[in-house]
């Protein structure tokens, strides 16, 4: 292998690679070792709603971290387009939230009015104004809050803009290779960042470090409708579908403790299109393309882990990101970029940082 990067990052998910091109912006070398293909796990299963709301109604520190994020997608997908040469979009007109009953009303009436509600410029449509923008809707929807800040990306699309705008950066990259067997262990020349997802508890434990990371798995399904009468993502009933440009439908999504079982089942798929055609009768006249799973990164706490790994010279962590990650990479990568240029701990990190679990004596 060429000479020893400044930077070695554990994991080619979209956590890996943005930190990976966000570094090597900055003139720093950068090497991915990827155990199989970059991208090839929870990023490019993940439906890539970009959505701070859906986690909290309040002003938490993951809120701001998730809207920070979203505030800086424009520039992160307009700087991405240019480096790879790919078009990279953020699509859609933004997310309805849809009410089925007057209790449903009242919850997503007081959403709009919450700070954070706010923030996101959401506003209350009754009946016949949402109706107006989305036609097909179930006959029970009694309005929505309509979010229009939060659109959502094509995240197979932008896992391989970033492949390609990190080989522009020139990163190196190393696929088929399994970090616990080589070079995982930061040196006094080169610092390491674990950032493999789902993996990176097992990939610490290795190490001898704990952190409370697991898995938690998600079914998705992928449809085709006919024409492009769906054009906003619809989120409810526990679950949500996301329509694309060209005219392909997500619905999503299962929420499962199974390991590390990757396989989408015939019953996750049924439970996905009974869901779908609740929350839009016409989808049951949609194509089957096809459905697949993957293992989000959780966390005890279900906060992202970041920063320095206390007590192991030159190693960092980059996980957690649970259901947000295609949502909060540009906010990681700048913050973790930062933090390993300046050698300063970047304030906004400080809420999840993986010194709270050894503080706090839960591993
Ligand atoms: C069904 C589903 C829907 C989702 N929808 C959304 C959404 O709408 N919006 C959103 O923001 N987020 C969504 N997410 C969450 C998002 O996909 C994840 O938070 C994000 O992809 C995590 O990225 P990552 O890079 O940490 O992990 P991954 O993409 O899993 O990448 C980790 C990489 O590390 C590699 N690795 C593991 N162990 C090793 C090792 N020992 N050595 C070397 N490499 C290793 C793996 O092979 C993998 O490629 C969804 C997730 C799922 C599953």
């Amino acid at each position: 292998m060429a000479q020893t990067p400044d930077v070695v990052i554990v994991g080619g998910g979209i956590i890996g690679l943005s930190i990976a091109w966000y570094l090597a912006r900055e003139g720093v070398t950068v090497r991915v070792l990827e155990r199989d293909r970059l991208g090839s796990h929870a990023s490019s299963a993940a439906a890539g709603m970009l959505a701070p709301l859906a986690e909290s109604d309040e002003i938490t520190p993951l809120f701001r971290f998730g809207k920070a994020s979203l505030d800086l997608y424009p520039t992160f997908v307009e700087q991405l387009a240019f480096d790879s040469e790919m078009d990279v979009l953020l699509e859609g007109p933004g997310l309805l939230r849809l009410a089925f009953n007057g209790k449903e009303a009242d919850l997503l009436r007081a959403l709009v009015q919450t700070p954070a509600g706010q923030e996101l410029e959401t506003k209350w449509l009754d009946e016949s104004e949402v109706r107006d923008i989305q036609s097909g809707l179930a006959e029970k929807v009694c309005g929505a809050a309509y979010s229009p800040r939060e659109q959502d990306v094509d995240p197979k699309r932008l896992i391989q803009a970033l492949i390609k705008a990190c080989q522009k950066q020139n990163v190196s990259f190393v696929e088929g290779i399994h970090a616990e067997q080589h070079a995982m262990v930061p040196s006094e020349s080169s610092k390491t960042i674990y950032a493999a997802g789902a993996w990176t508890g097992e990939l610490l434990a290795s190490l001898d470090y704990q952190l409370p990371v697991k898995p938690v798995k998600g079914q998705v399904v992928l449809l085709q409708q006919p024409t492009k009468e769906l054009r906003f993502t619809l989120y409810g009933l526990g679950g949500y579908l996301v329509p694309r440009e060209n005219g392909n439908v997500l619905v999503g999504a299962t929420s499962e403790d199974a390991g590390f079982d990757e396989r989408a089942t015939d019953e996750g798929t049924e439970q996905l299109l009974t869901k779908a055609t609740h929350l839009y009768p016409a989808a049951d006249q949609f194509t089957f393309i096809e459905a697949w799973a993957s293992v989000r990164p959780g966390t005890s706490d279900d906060l992202p882990i970041l920063g320095r790994l206390t007590g192991v010279e030159n190693a960092f962590v980059a996980t957690g990101h649970y259901r947000n990650g295609i949502l909060q990479a540009p906010i990681t990568a700048k913050l973790m970029a930062e933090l390993i240029i300046t050698d300063k701990d970047p304030e906004a990190l400080a809420p999840f940082s993986a010194a709270r679990f050894t503080q706090a004596g839960v591993v």
